[in-house]
């Protein structure tokens, strides 16, 4: 029996509808870029395994360094217990993240590590003796798929079934362009009643939105109004850490600093599973007590798996590295140029591009916005067909490449593109 015969007998796939989704791609090695089939196709992973690859798959680097840990320490419980590429990687970002960052908490993944922000923060104002309810959230933003992750997201077809049991959350618009001042008013009046603890974000880049972008300044401006009325500020870095944005994390771009960063996806280089939340001293320093009750009961059994925390220190020194911030460089550029060009054309509605993210916005009439449109799965199959693997967010197609990937990759990848252009120009007519 084929494997996806197989694994069509015993496996659930995550965001798939498993009735009408086709049998998954055996994939039996990666390298660089690329993904290579059972039959030996070969795939262009242009959306970096859902966000989380930086540095090309199966890198040797990351390898030996996980090969090496495996047979020194493969795991041991936290609590009590400590270990040198914990603490080595909680080092290497603290020097790397926002200067007033000065705590390191691990877990598991992306939803764990905005799980753990979201309880530090409102037990940071319980311990404190002034409890604060609610959080401020942006309506379109993704923050996860566990239930407090789910709360803090934008509400629709996803988290449906769970409304009821999604604690309460005030929304506000993105800022995008021209929206601004609508956006600081809406933040205004939610922060006036002084009972929101925490406002959680995805600086500069909303990615499951649609790759939708705003300027630092509005989100420094944001900042400060929470910080004026005693609101924490949570950066959820999951997808934009790591350089994604051109800069090692997006809140460098910004004059403010957040009280929290989650990290998670680039963190280990994309090889393994492991979620951070770090702090401020003051906000840890809340949680100092003799009084136990004030301590963060959290944790899970992996937490700062050395495995995991070895793949991210590899990850890190390959990251810093000159010829990889000059491949995020040369990316951005590439990206930019190739935005100019797009936004010219017939078929395009819009390009944004922001460090190694190029999306495009395909101009098919309003059901083509829905992450169930048809157009979708045929913008995702021709890819696939040309060997590209593409994830678009409804007529919303981007590239959001490993930094390994070349310009002949990048060509291939653009060329995609276009042709996903020319079908919209085909299949719709032109407004
Ligand atoms: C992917 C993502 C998450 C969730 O991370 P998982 O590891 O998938 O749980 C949270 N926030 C943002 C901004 C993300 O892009």
């Amino acid at each position: 029996m084929s494997l996806a015969a197989r694994d069509q007998r015993v496996i659930w796939h995550p965001y798939t509808q498993m009735q009408t989704a086709p049998a998954p791609l055996p994939v039996v090695r990666g390298a660089g870029a690329w993904l290579y089939l059972e039959d030996g196709t070969a795939i262009l992973d242009a959306i970096s395994s859902w966000w989380t690859n930086l540095h090309g798959h199966a890198h040797p680097h990351i390898a030996a360094r996980v090969h090496e840990q495996l047979q020194t320490l493969e795991h041991v419980i936290f609590a009590g217990f400590t270990h040198e590429p914990a603490v080595a990687l909680a080092e290497g970002l603290l020097q790397i993240l926002p200067a007033n960052q000065g705590k390191v908490f691990y877990s598991d993944n992306g939803s764990t590590a905005v799980e753990v922000a979201l309880k530090m923060a409102l037990q940071y104002h319980h311990n404190l003796g002034q409890p604060r309810p609610k959080i401020l959230a942006f309506r379109d933003s993704y923050h996860g798929d566990t239930f407090g992750a789910m709360s803090v997201s934008s509400r629709g077809a996803f988290t449906a079934p769970f409304t009821a049991l999604l604690f309460d959350v005030t929304y506000i618009d993105v800022p995008v362009p021209g929206r601004e001042a609508d956006v600081l008013a809406q933040a205004e009046a939610a922060l006036a009643a002084g009972d929101i603890a925490a406002f959680i974000y995805e600086p500069l880049l909303l990615g499951t939105a649609g790759m939708v972008t705003y300027e630092p300044a509005v989100l420094d401006q944001l900042m400060r109004l929470c910080r004026a009325h005693g609101t924490l500020c949570i950066a959820d870095e999951v997808l934009t850490g790591f350089g994604r944005t051109g800069r090692l994390f997006a809140s460098h771009y910004l004059q403010e600093q957040p009280d929290m960063v989650c990290l998670s996806k680039g963190l280990t280089g994309g090889t393994m599973a492991l979620g951070v939340t770090t702090c401020s001293k003051g906000v840890y320093n809340a949680f100092l007590s003799a009084d136990r009750s004030r301590t963060l009961f959290h944790g899970h059994s992996y937490t700062a798996n050395p495995i995991a925390c070895a793949a991210g220190l590899a990850s890190l020194e390959l990251l810093l590295a000159d010829a990889c911030q000059e491949g995020i460089q040369h990316i951005a550029q590439r990206h930019s140029q190739t935005a100019a060009a797009f936004e010219q054309l017939p078929g395009v509605r819009s390009c944004r591009t922001l460090g190694t993210m190029l999306a495009v916005e395909l101009a098919v009439p309003g059901e083509g916005t829905s992450y169930f449109s048809g157009l979708r799965d045929q913008f995702y199959n021709l890819a696939l067909r040309r060997g590209v693997l593409l994830r678009p967010l409804g007529n919303i197609v981007y590239a959001l490449p490993p930094y390994c990937i070349t310009d002949d990759e990048l060509d291939r990848v653009y060329a995609v593109l276009h042709e996903l252009r020319e079908l919209v120009l085909e299949t719709v007519p032109l407004a």
